[in-house]
């Protein structure tokens, strides 16, 4: 955020003219009765359609894997080896310990945080739940869902500023050598969900390097995005079991991704990748669980992909969706926002998000206004742990559902907002 806006330099006069300039621009927008969203952080229909063709794979006659396993029968606890190889390449994650689930790597997330506070992990000297109290480092802004995950059980969440390149490791470092009660901490390594941060190589070796009061540490790695750039170059995936290896961690990793935004949102597969022992404890309440994961949809997968080139050019097409729609979020407020420097936002290379931030104590109000007139916006402070926005300026926009034509209505709507929020702001 620049430190000196427009609105800062304007004498009271200019300030009331500019406000109720911004006033009329506000009725205008309000009196258009828009219905638009931008909450939804999900894949377009026209993206869906990118996979149409998985609604017809595997085929009446098609129910067999490269060895031979019935997919339509119970079994195979830790997924299809021909998909898991796959995603093993794109990952970087060897395939003997990266298994393929169901259709949401959120369900395996909270499992493991479940199962951690039950029965404790492999390092653990108890369960988390005999603890008197669990906390979290939550690199924020980040994934809202991630962080009702650990509110819903009771964990406490401590937030940590997340920049560029991953989240502050210094912070970090000081916080869990010296607080056992610190027992995870959630990221988003490639194109973070809001702020489009990429975890440097030097950020994640720290992360797993460094040491820790609690034994049983563990990083929830979600890789949500690890194939989805906006450009044509992709990030790459970092070795992140190699350097806990390496580093003497072996068991500190929890690797997840998914295929959600690749396929299906409803009905990909998930992954989860990490040390041999740590899977072991995984497969053993896993078993109790379930007999086996969805195989007839992983097959369908396998069919459809083929291999990691055929991942790579799917993503391809669903770029050339995707990098309009935050392009043109870019020009509108670059239009829109840019001389009067109420606001800056992030200008990610792959995901789902941009993060926006205003005029800090303004977010809230923003939201509020854009709800008013017709457009939905992610709840204010979502970002955050409990959320709590401590400078009420974070706003995520999620630019790839809407069609581009909604898409520009409600960005141009949204700058309205913003200006006439940093203007009731500047006058106050
Ligand atoms: N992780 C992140 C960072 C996300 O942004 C999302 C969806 O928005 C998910 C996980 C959900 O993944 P899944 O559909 O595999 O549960």
């Amino acid at each position: 955020m620049p430190t000196q806006t427009q609105y800062g330099l304007m004498s009271h006069e200019e300030l009331v003219a500019e406000h109720e300039r911004q006033s009329a621009n506000y009725e205008r927008l309000k009196s258009e009765k828009l219905t638009l969203d931008l909450t939804r952080g999900k894949p377009s229909p026209e993206q869906l359609d990118l996979s149409a063709e998985l609604l017809s794979l595997p085929g009446a006659d098609d129910f067999r894997d490269g060895s031979g396993t019935d997919t339509r029968n119970y079994g195979g606890l830790t997924g299809l080896p021909e998909l898991r190889a796959i995603f093993a390449e794109l990952l970087n994650i060897p395939v003997e310990n990266l298994v393929a689930g169901n259709n949401a790597s959120l369900e395996i997330m909270h499992d493991l945080v479940v199962w951690s506070l039950l029965h404790g992990t492999v390092d653990s000297p108890r369960p988390w739940s005999q603890e008197s109290v669990v906390k979290f480092l939550c690199p924020a802004p980040g994934y809202d869902r991630h962080f009702a995950i650990t509110e819903s059980l009771g964990i406490e969440m401590i937030p940590v500023p997340l920049r560029e390149d991953g989240p502050d490791v210094r912070f970090i470092a000081d916080l869990v050598a010296n607080d056992p009660q610190i027992k995870g901490m959630w990221a988003v390594p490639t194109y973070s969900n809001p702020t489009g941060a990429v975890y440097s190589e030097e950020v994640a070796r720290e992360l797993v390097s460094m040491p820790t009061a609690a034994p049983d540490f563990r990083i929830f790695w979600d890789n949500a995005y690890a194939v989805h750039p906006l450009t044509e170059h992709l990030a790459p995936a970092i070795d992140i079991l190699g350097l806990a290896a390496q580093a003497g961690h072996p068991n500190r990793v929890f690797a997840l991704a998914s295929t959600s935004k690749i396929t299906f949102a409803g009905s990909g597969v998930s992954f989860f990748g990490s040390s041999t022992e740590n899977l072991t404890w995984y497969q053993k309440y896993l078993g109790i669980k379930t007999i086996g994961p969805d195989k007839v949809n992983q097959l369908r997968h396998l069919r459809f992909f083929r291999d990691a080139d055929g991942v790579r050019a799917h993503m391809a097409t669903h770029r050339e969706i995707l990098a309009p729609k935050f392009a043109l979020v870019r020009r509108i407020l670059e239009e829109r926002l840019g001389t009067s420097k109420v606001a800056s936002w992030t200008e990610p290379e792959g995901g789902y998000f941009i993060s926006l931030d205003v005029v800090e104590g303004t977010a809230a109000r923003v939201i509020a206004l854009a709800k008013e007139a017709g457009i939905a916006l992610t709840g204010a402070g979502s970002a955050f742990p409990y959320k709590k926005d401590p400078e009420d300026k974070n706003i995520r926009l999620a630019p790839s559902f809407p069609s581009l034509g909604e898409l520009e209505k409600a960005m141009d709507g949204v700058a309205t907002c913003v200006l006439l929020a940093a203007a009731e702001k500047a006058l106050a």
